[in-house]
């Protein structure tokens, strides 16, 4: 079975409690309630990589509460916008040593706080019309008291692909990446594409590749700031690169044996394959495994 990175959060998303006054106050007032622990989007892990939570106690006064859901004894589950702090730019390198150790459940549960909390931090104006807005709906949405206008969280997709000629796929290296890092072509679906259009035109651009038979295999979210990644396999017209140097620094065609190499981490490997956590590892790994 295919399971990706930041995907399997247990918790109930309660969508009903969201316009629910009451209930919500109550889910509020719960003295089991728990606030997910956050400094700058990062979370506190334990040695186990599992999340760090405290009480409604610890959130800023003036705080926005965002209701994450609840676990299966109903207990309420939070994280909390302090709107005095600023906005987070990028994102730490200890943050990625915790990715490493997290439980995927408890990664997707993070990945969820950490994009709806992003989101509000950067979001605090109405794009209509320039007035500061207010988080509703349990924190899953901002309306503007000046033009009505509601607000909601974006995903952005991004198609990722493993593109096939003759037993070997394509992987491409961007430039900043770690040493000897290559991973699957990826980019943004742009306004007025399919899935399917996106990867081609991706693949054409990047690579110089024309591809067909493109196929969906798997998705993942991706929470910086909140991408949606939407994996595909399709095969190439034929296996000539002509790589744009603005995008990417090296392209190779990799056969079975190197794919598994690199995944398995072996020393000798053709290049050093992404974290299990990303879904061009869950990629490379479903393609091995329909042969
Ligand atoms: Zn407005």
């Amino acid at each position: 079975m295919i399971r990706p990175g930041f995907t399997g959060c247990t918790l109930d998303r309660a969508d009903r409690l969201r316009h629910d006054a009451e209930a919500l106050a109550a889910a509020a007032g719960d003295w089991r309630a728990r606030l997910l622990r956050l400094a700058a989007l990062d979370p506190e892990v334990d040695d186990a990589g599992r999340l760090g939570w405290g009480s409604l106690a610890d959130a800023a006064e003036n705080a926005e509460l965002v209701l994450l859901g609840l676990d299966d004894r109903q207990v309420p589950h939070f994280a909390a916008v302090d709107p005095d702090e600023p906005p987070v730019r990028g994102r730490s390198p200890a943050l990625f040593r915790m990715l490493g150790l997290m439980p995927p459940e408890e990664a997707s549960l993070y990945a969820a706080a950490r994009s709806v909390v992003d989101w509000h931090m950067r979001h605090r104006f109405c794009a209509v019309c320039g007035y500061g807005t207010q988080a509703f709906r349990a924190g899953w949405a901002r309306k503007c008291p000046n033009c009505a206008a509601e607000h909601f969280p974006r995903t952005d997709p991004v198609v990722i692909m493993l593109i096939e000629h003759d037993d070997r796929v394509l992987v491409g290296r961007q430039p900043g990446w770690p040493p000897e890092r290559y991973s699957a072509l990826a980019g943004f679906l742009e306004p007025g594409e399919s899935i399917e259009e996106a990867v081609a035109r991706e693949t054409l651009e990047e690579a110089g590749v024309r591809v067909h038979g493109i196929r969906y295999v798997a998705s993942q979210p991706w929470p910086f700031p909140s991408s949606l990644m939407i994996a595909c396999i399709g095969r190439a017209e034929d296996d000539a690169l002509t790589v744009d140097p603005n995008e990417l620094e090296d392209a190779l065609w990799v056969p079975r044996a190197g794919i598994r190499a690199a995944l398995s981490e072996e020393p000798g490997a053709p290049f050093a394959a992404p974290p299990p956590y990303a879904i061009a590892h869950t990629l490379m790994r479903a393609w091995l495994d329909e042969a």
